[in-house]
């Protein structure tokens, strides 16, 4: 199969979609940026990239990187933190504040806000800098030493975090935050704000295809543990649209409100892309089209 000439392709068939939905504007950082934009890139197991679009230029991985929090956790941390975090899909949105409450405080999966706020209150603890050790996995995997925390950013999602501060107060009543809230909102507001193109994403997570294999070859989680993240990735990556995504994608995913989405194809591929416009879920309207195209295409799905 030609993978350049297919990506190519997408590039044309997508533009239909390219501007539908709505750039998130709860971060008025966010909400600046054009909406027109269309990047995919494509890595192999073995590190060989194919790109296409605005594959290289840099947005805001958001949500993604509760993925590489989660990685962390579980490699350094093995399984404890699911004491702490259910592993089920919320049917709810990403934010919402509902179900912790009805549920004591354990939210229902690692990629909902209130999830990822205990697995970064994890990573604080085992790490002491939760989103250095993020952002330091990331360079490392992806072969890119620049990548940055876009403090612009963050300081806008910083100044427009009620909610999340609501759901890391709750947490803390409930016994299930460790470290100060505001320590544990800085990480993950500065994790959420790393800046990265389609394809240092796709190099980046390649570990989640390799059954845990790093790009130097060493073991970052066992085959198990892959395994694991990729499932839930599946159930819960795009939130109350996880359904809807695996119907027409097949592939474990996570979403981010930047417009980044990023697709595994277990012992074979990760795919990246990125377009800022967002459905209701909060998951881009032309990235969820460009992966059904590319695995409808290529019958590259799990299923
Ligand atoms: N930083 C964003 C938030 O907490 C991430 C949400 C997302 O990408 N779904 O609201």
């Amino acid at each position: 199969m030609d993978i350049q000439n297919l990506l190519d392709d997408i590039v044309g068939s997508i533009k239909p979609h390219i501007g539908q939905g709505e750039v998130a504007g709860y971060i008025p950082e966010l909400g600046s940026v054009r909406a027109d934009h269309f990047g995919i890139s494509v890595a192999t197991g073995d590190g060989e990239v194919f790109s296409s679009g605005d594959s290289e230029m840099a947005f805001s991985i958001q949500s993604i990187s509760k993925v590489y929090a989660l990685a962390l956790v579980l490699a350094g941390d093995g399984d404890r933190i699911w004491k702490r975090v259910f592993r089920e899909p919320s049917g709810n949105p990403f934010n919402s504040l509902v179900q912790l409450e009805h549920e004591d405080g354990i939210p229902r999966n690692p990629f909902i806000n209130a999830g990822a706020l205990v697995v970064t209150d994890r990573l604080l603890s085992v790490s002491q800098d939760a989103s250095t050790a993020v952002r330091d996995l990331l360079r490392t995997e992806s072969g890119n030493g620049s990548i940055q925390i876009d403090s612009i950013v963050a300081d806008s999602e910083a100044r427009n975090s009620n909610r999340n501060a609501s759901l890391a107060h709750f947490l803390a009543s409930c016994g299930n935050l460790d470290n100060p809230v505001e320590e544990v909102l800085d990480a993950y507001i500065s994790q959420c704000s790393l800046a990265m193109s389609c394809t240092d994403l796709a190099l980046a997570s390649r570990f989640l295809a390799r059954n845990g294999l790093r790009a130097d070859g060493t073991a970052l989680l066992s085959p198990a543990q892959t395994k694991r993240i990729n499932a839930v990735m599946l159930t819960c990556g795009t939130y109350d649209a996880a359904g809807e995504f695996a119907y027409r994608v097949g592939l474990p995913g996570k979403s981010g409100v930047g417009g980044g989405i990023i697709a595994v194809v277990p012992n074979n591929c990760t795919i990246c892309v990125w377009s800022p416009g967002l459905g209701r879920s909060g998951n881009s309207v032309a990235g969820v089209a460009a992966l059904d195209e590319f695995t409808t295409r290529t019958g590259l799905s799990i299923f």
